[in-house]
């Protein structure tokens, strides 16, 4: 008998494995889909440039395929599965890497499997809050939204970088490439040569998700994985998306931050309204608006989704600035 049949075997009782496999039935509502592609898995850790030493926080590892992978590179690792069957099967797999004190910060050893959900997760408890770090994972697709809310907004200390698989369409939108706007032709924003790539920016366009992406780092479409690399397959194809220079270098104070985003969810917040008219409910005088429509170059008749990035910081800074 080899070593590891004897592993599956022992932890037959807390994960139903079948005799001589592990066989595990995933479970939908924690958004479990198990990545096959071995080229994925380097891509992902090649996007996120991981590197001996490197401290990762990895979201979901699962059954610890990429894990495996960060281990290979040198990378030193803090994996969190709400799962309490996987950690069962995390735990035998990667004994030898593991703290013998469950719970103990990352300077202590390569590994440390924690059982928790990742939005309810305290970055202070183990040792990040002062620390680089990188986040590197297949995350739960369900939560996508909220993982990224919580890392590059709300955390005092962000990761550097994201390296993370989510959904093709999801990828698309977050990348929306920035255009040139063009005061007279709104027209003008549909097709700026070598910058019109459809099938990679969902034509351009930007939405409260990409805008609160690139408020704090720059997102790059790497590498479509298709659904068929999974397990079981999910209904859409996925992609891998890198998150690079995450900081709050736009933001000088939480006040230009609150002003970036309620500019933003107001500028969003009817979509079949020009972008003017759904910001005539914030508290500004119509006068700073008018001003603002002139000095910035915006054309009156524009839609929120077709101003690019750089205008929303142009904005913001406008309007924290006493004029
Ligand atoms: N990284 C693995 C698994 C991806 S599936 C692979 O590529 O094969 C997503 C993983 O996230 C699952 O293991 C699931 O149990 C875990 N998960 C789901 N919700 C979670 C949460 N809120 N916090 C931490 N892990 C979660």
């Amino acid at each position: 008998m080899n070593i590891n049949k004897n592993k599956f075997n022992s932890v037959r009782n807390t994960v139903q494995a079948r005799p001589g496999q592990w066989k595990y039935k995933a479970k939908k509502h924690l958004g479990q889909n198990f990545l096959k592609s071995k080229e994925a898995i380097k891509t992902i850790c090649d996007a996120g440039k991981v590197e001996k030493e490197d401290i990762i926080l990895e979201i979901g590892p699962g059954k610890g395929v990429l894990t495996e992978e960060l281990l290979k590179r040198g990378a030193k690792i803090l994996a969190i599965e709400k799962d309490n069957d996987l950690i069962n099967f995390l735990i035998e797999k990667f004994e030898s890497f593991l703290p013998s004190t469950p719970g103990m910060d990352i300077d202590t050893k390569r590994l440390n499997i924690i059982n928790e959900d990742i939005l309810d997760f305290d970055i202070s408890k183990y040792g990040l809050l002062d620390k680089k770090y990188k986040i590197i994972a297949n995350i739960p697709y369900n939560i996508t939204g909220a993982i990224i809310k919580k890392f590059l907004s709300e955390i005092k200390n962000k990761p550097i970088l994201m390296a993370i698989l989510v959904q093709k369409e999801v990828a698309e939108r977050i990348v929306a490439k920035n255009r040139k706007i063009n005061k007279q032709k709104t027209e003008a924003v549909q097709a700026l040569p070598g910058q019109s790539r459809p099938c990679l920016d969902s034509g351009g366009k930007e939405s409260i998700l990409s805008l609160s992406v690139k408020a704090y780092g720059d997102p790059k479409y790497i590498m479509k994985v298709s659904k068929k690399y999974f397990s079981p397959a999910p209904k859409v194809d996925s992609a891998i998306i890198l998150i690079d220079n995450i900081s709050d270098k736009n933001f000088k104070n939480n006040d230009e931050e609150k002003t970036f985003f309620d500019l933003v969810h107001a500028g969003f917040s009817h979509k079949r309204k020009l972008f003017i008219k759904n910001i005539e409910n914030l508290d500004y005088q119509k006068e700073k608006i008018k001003k603002m429509f002139e000095i910035l170059e915006i054309d009156k008749k524009i839609r929120a989704e077709d101003i690019p990035f750089y205008k929303w910081i142009e904005m913001k800074d406008f309007l924290t600035t006493k004029n």
